[in-house]
């Protein structure tokens, strides 16, 4: 699943290779989006704003329309000039978007949308911008808010819920609770205002240290080694616990823990030393 930096990078490669120029074709093995653009071409039309909105990124064109596109856990998005070879099969391709200079190809994405850009949010249920942790708008009350509204799950749980808090998927999760010393597995009830605002702030600060303009794909938030120049194969060399069960916690030492959690089994990660319940009882992993 990309976390919201990766939907925001996206956005933003977009953006630039689209914004300002007029379309000149769009294609899509998609019938309701063949049917829209049927009735409203949008070649010739300009890709006013792209916007990451949660999980979702939005295409807005300039007559009224938009494109909504959903990633779900296929999908991507790829920038091409016009003869450049593509790096998936054409069988893959759902979305192509061209002006003069750019070919935009979106890759296995399983949900994409057109619609009048007034109903956008209504409809697709986005997430505002006040709640999405990459967004100028973000409000951390409002976002603590919806986090105690949840008082009963667990926090590890919580943040994840798009509707409480947009942007934060199953890495940075892990990583915000081991940055706060919160136990992924501590019900909300447990943490007091304080708490929860230093998860939302931790939250929105690793999420925005992310989307740095030199930032590439990988997801930073451990940064007691040099920056690295090349890619890495292992996924948790710059986290501090996601991906590293069993290896020793880089505060401490202790043994980093694995669990599956909640109801959509997703993988936690947490060091059972630097992220003690609150209650002091122990959780397996
Ligand atoms: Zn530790």
């Amino acid at each position: 699943m990309p976390e919201g930096d990766t939907i925001f990078r996206t956005a933003r490669a977009l953006g630039r290779a689209l914004i300002g120029k007029p379309v000149t074709g769009f294609r899509s093995p998609y019938p309701l989006l063949t049917r829209f653009n049927d009735d409203t071409p949008i070649a010739g039309q300009q890709v006013e704003r792209v916007e990451p909105r949660g999980k979702w990124l939005l295409i807005h064109f300039s007559g009224g329309g938009t494109l909504a596109t959903h990633m779900l856990m296929s999908g991507s998005w790829h920038i091409y000039r016009h003869g450049e070879r593509w790096q998936q099969p054409r069988a893959n391709m759902r979305i192509v978007l061209e002006n003069s200079e750019y070919i935009a190809v979106g890759f296995r994405v399983p949900v994409a949308k057109m619609m009048k850009s007034q109903d956008v949010e209504r409809a697709l249920r986005i997430p505002p911008a006040t709640i999405d942790v990459s967004s100028e708008a973000f409000n951390a009350a409002e976002v603590a808010r919806r986090v105690g509204a949840h008082a009963t799950e667990e926090i590890g749980d919580v943040l994840l819920h798009q509707e409480v808090i947009a942007g934060v998927g199953n890495v940075f999760k892990s990583e915000i609770c081991f940055v706060t010393a919160t136990n992924p597995f501590c019900k909300v009830s447990l943490l007091d205002s304080e708490e929860v605002a230093t998860l939302i702030a931790v939250a929105r600060r690793l999420v925005k240290a992310n989307v740095l303009e030199d930032s590439d794909d990988s997801i930073v938030t451990y940064g007691g080694r040099k920056r690295r120049t090349t890619h890495e194969s292992d996924p948790g060399a710059s986290l501090w616990v996601y991906g590293r069960r069993g290896e020793p916690c880089r505060k401490c030492g202790e043994r980093i823990r694995r669990r599956i959690q909640g109801p959509d089994a997703r993988v936690t990660f947490w060091c059972p030393q630097c992220q003690p319940m609150p209650d002091g009882s122990d959780v397996d992993g």
